[in-house]
């Protein structure tokens, strides 16, 4: 067996994903996940336990039987306007969350962490595409919470032996291309997600949040990753980190942007259905434009990614948006 690794948050969208890939290659996985949004389902390898990390106790008694080598870290709220009206939720759920597990790491001598940041982190950027090294100004408390994390890590392994990497994701979409596991809570937001309901009819119609933006077309614009890529951009911090990597920060996208309208029009193209948009107030919280600059990663982890192509992640989407009626309704 592979070195033991606790996912937090692997019974989630991205967790479960990461979960696959890392049973794949041989790794032996517990997930620690409150299901307050996974499901355990889709924990595909390994052993899930039901522990809140607010619940420092059980956190102790996991580590203590798992004796896990690194700990690769996703449970946490995500919900950018969300967070803006439950900020105290958002800071509770992800920094005292994460300070509990990284203080319970330190307490068994687990010295190697990744974790899920954020674009969100950068705020309204200056320049686009968005290298690591811009100042982070994050704009609502989802991204503040998580540069507060960073802060931490970047704080802590410079006063001990702890090595982290944090990924910064841009707009993860799209579903397993085995089409076992896709994003599977009732209460998504993100676009793709939201297109692909739509056209399935499980929503009357699309919002579009803001006309606008400072932007080509008056609509935000984004960088979507899929979910399987970002998968495997763990796996490369991961190895990175086993082989005594020091730690970093990486943007985790293509570096290549599409605006709201681009994507409902791909979206309205892959599934064959016109579905009704409505036009709406913006979102607050809101940056109009976030697109990584992505080469970091490929250059220092090695990480390339395989399905840089929105048609084929909103296709992805679409298949599991087909069969998780079938699963979950
Ligand atoms: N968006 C939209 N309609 C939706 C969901 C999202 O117009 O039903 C817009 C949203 O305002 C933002 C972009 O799509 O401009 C991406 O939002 P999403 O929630 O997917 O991800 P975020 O960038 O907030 O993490």
């Amino acid at each position: 067996m592979g070195a033991r690794i606790l996912v937090t948050g692997g019974a989630g969208y991205i967790g479960s994903h990461v979960v696959k890939a890392l049973g794949k290659r041989g790794f032996n996985v517990l997930t620690v996940d409150n299901l307050s949004t996974g499901h355990d389902w889709a924990v595909l390898s390994g052993e899930l336990v039901v522990c809140d990390l607010l619940d420092k106790e059980k956190l102790r008694e996991v580590f203590s039987v798992f004796r896990p080598e690194a700990v690769i870290h996703f449970a946490a709220s995500i919900i950018v306007p969300e967070s803006v009206k439950l900020p105290l939720q958002y800071y509770t759920n992800n920094v005292v969350g994460t300070l509990n597990l990284l203080n319970v790491m330190r307490e068994h001598g687990v010295k190697k962490f990744i974790f899920s940041s954020t674009a969100a982190v950068y705020g309204i950027p200056a320049d686009i595409p968005i290298k690591e090294e811009t100042p982070l100004n994050p704009i609502n408390p989802y991204g503040s919470s998580k540069a507060t994390v960073e802060r931490v890590l970047k704080d802590m392994s410079h006063a001990s032996d702890i090595d982290y990497v944090a990924l910064r994701y841009f707009n993860v979409a799209g579903a397993d291309p085995e089409g076992e596991l896709g994003e599977a809570k009732e209460s998504a937001t993100h676009l793709i997600t939201m297109c692909v309901r739509t056209a399935a009819g499980i929503r009357p119609y699309l919002n579009i949040f803001g006309t606008d933006y400072p932007t080509p077309d008056g609509t935000c614009v984004r960088d979507y990753i899929h979910v399987s890529d970002l998968a495997e951009a763990h796996i490369a911090a991961l190895e990175y980190l086993l082989d005594g990597g020091s730690s970093d920060v990486f943007n985790c996208g293509y570096g290549r942007g599409y605006s709201v309208l681009e994507v409902v029009k791909i979206a309205k193209k892959v599934t064959g259905v016109d579905f009704p948009v409505e036009y709406a107030d913006r979102r607050p919280g809101d940056p109009p434009a976030l697109v990584a600059h992505a080469q970091k990663i490929r250059d220092r982890l090695g990480w390339q990614p395989r399905y840089d192509d929105l048609e084929y992640i909103i296709a992805t989407a679409w298949q599991w948006e087909k069969k998780r009626v079938t699963i979950l309704l």
